[in-house]
């Protein structure tokens, strides 16, 4: 079999992933990383413990948490998915857990156990590395490419691109340079600020069964909310935020949405409440919160709706029940501006997935290219599923380049 001289541009987990697998047929694999770290993102993912992937192990199911691409990575999956994952780790030592929601983690609740296996793997499989060496252009030649290299150009056969994203259009300039077609780069994952809503003093609450809509648009997420200093977040408004991100990058972050407290419709919560009414009309409303929700919150939602002191049920007229209602279950609030969600951020745009033979993530137009990993227009919701998209795409690109 021919050597190849491969190079590999990014020391993240899809570029090692990619090398790794690159090196199974004794290629000589060179990797480049930019800055002075390996893994950075690894080492601080999971709030440093590494979310590393999911237990969701179908590949029909997995391709639905992935707002952009999860289609294309469906015969991905099916080739190396979430149990392949977990397998190609624990095999190599690392021991792994699920939590309740399906998230996997490192026994160890430390993101450097993660590290530690990519980097043995990668050293027993003779991948060079090379630190602070920034690729800045590649030129495909008749056959193999020239990488700019800091000041120097070097001749290699094969390329994998697996330099990330970056929610800022300049820095995919080189790569549009060949030619490539790319999703203008906007930032996914982020919590929404309200710097005007009278929440504050509610800050720390979550509501486990809430629901959240952008009026006038399609966008509806149901999980739960948690009330910040700033607005919301929780996963419920992650989901949202992922989902509609470039049209909320459109509207410069200026919305409303509608948050439903309940796990209830308008029409079973109305029956509810006069159900209710009719068995208790003593009751006071405000001493009395219904719905699990939480009697902070209760007695905010109804103070909004004119309901205070020792109102009972009996006196609830039909205007201040309807009132009522509507903020129970559909509460206004104008968001202005977004916040970086710190326990995971992902770049939604990147590489257009038309551009690549999705079995190989090789590019139709100029062999021996390879694009992997968060540079190409995948992104998914938080749990596991950004570095999955990592695993896969590094997988299949490196064994093609292996065979
Ligand atoms: C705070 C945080 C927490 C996260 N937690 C999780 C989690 O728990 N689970 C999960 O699934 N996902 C998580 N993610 C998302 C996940 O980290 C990324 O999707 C994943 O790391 C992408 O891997 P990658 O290799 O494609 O890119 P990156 O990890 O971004 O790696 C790209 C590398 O390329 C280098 N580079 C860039 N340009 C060049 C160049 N021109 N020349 C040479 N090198 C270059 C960069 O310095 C970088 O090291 C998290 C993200 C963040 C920011």
């Amino acid at each position: 079999m021919e050597l190849k001289k491969i190079a590999i541009i990014g020391g993240g987990a899809a570029g090692f992933f990619a090398a790794i697998h690159a090196a199974e047929g004794k290629n000589e694999v060179h990797l480049f990383e930019k800055s002075n770290k390996l893994l950075s993102k690894v080492k601080v993912s999971g709030g440093g413990r590494c979310n590393v992937t999911h237990d969701c192990d179908h590949a029909n199911k997995l391709i639905q948490y992935y707002p952009r691409g999860g289609r294309s990575l469906k015969k991905g999956f099916e080739i190396f998915g979430t149990k392949d994952s977990k397998a190609w780790f624990e095999n190599r030592g690392v021991s792994l857990k699920i939590e309740g929601d399906g998230r996997v983690f490192p026994k160890s609740d430390s993101s450097q156990s993660i590290i530690d296996c990519l980097l043995n793997e990668a050293n027993k499989k003779g991948v060079h590395i090379h630190l602070k060496k920034e690729v800045k252009r590649v030129k495909p030649k008749t056959k193999g490419f020239f990488l700019k290299i800091n000041e120097k150009e070097e001749y290699f056969d094969k390329v994998v691109l697996a330099n990330g994203g970056y929610p800022k259009k300049e820095a995919y300039q080189w790569i549009r340079d060949l030619g490539l077609e790319i999703s203008d780069p906007i930032p996914s994952l982020f919590t929404f600020n309200c710097p005007e809503y009278q929440m504050k003093e509610l800050m720390g609450l979550s509501v486990p069964n809430g629901s959240v809509q952008i009026p006038g648009s399609k966008w509806k997420e149901s999980g739960s909310i948690l009330i910040t200093h700033w607005g919301f977040s929780g996963p419920g408004i992650i989901k949202l935020s992922a989902w509609a991100a470039r049209d909320l990058f459109e509207k410069n972050y200026h919305f409303p949405i509608l948050i439903n407290w309940t796990k209830f419709k308008e029409e079973d919560l109305r029956t509810l409440v006069q159900d209710y009414k009719t068995e208790n009309p003593k009751k006071k409303i405000l001493s009395h919160p219904l719905f699990d929700i939480s009697s902070r919150l209760w007695q905010h939602l109804a103070n909004k709706a004119g309901i205070c002191g020792d109102l009972r049920y009996l006196d609830l007229s039909k205007k201040v029940m309807n009132k009522w209602i509507e903020h129970l279950v559909r509460d206004e609030h104008q968001v202005k501006g977004k916040t970086t969600f710190k326990e995971e951020f992902v770049t939604c745009g990147g590489v257009e997935l038309s551009n690549l033979d999705l079995k190989t993530f090789e590019c139709k137009d100029i062999k021996g290219l390879y694009i992997v990993g968060e540079l190409v227009n995948i992104d998914g919701l938080t749990g596991g599923f950004n570095f999955q998209n990592a695993w896969t795409s590094g997988f299949l690109a490196g064994s093609s380049l292996s065979k």
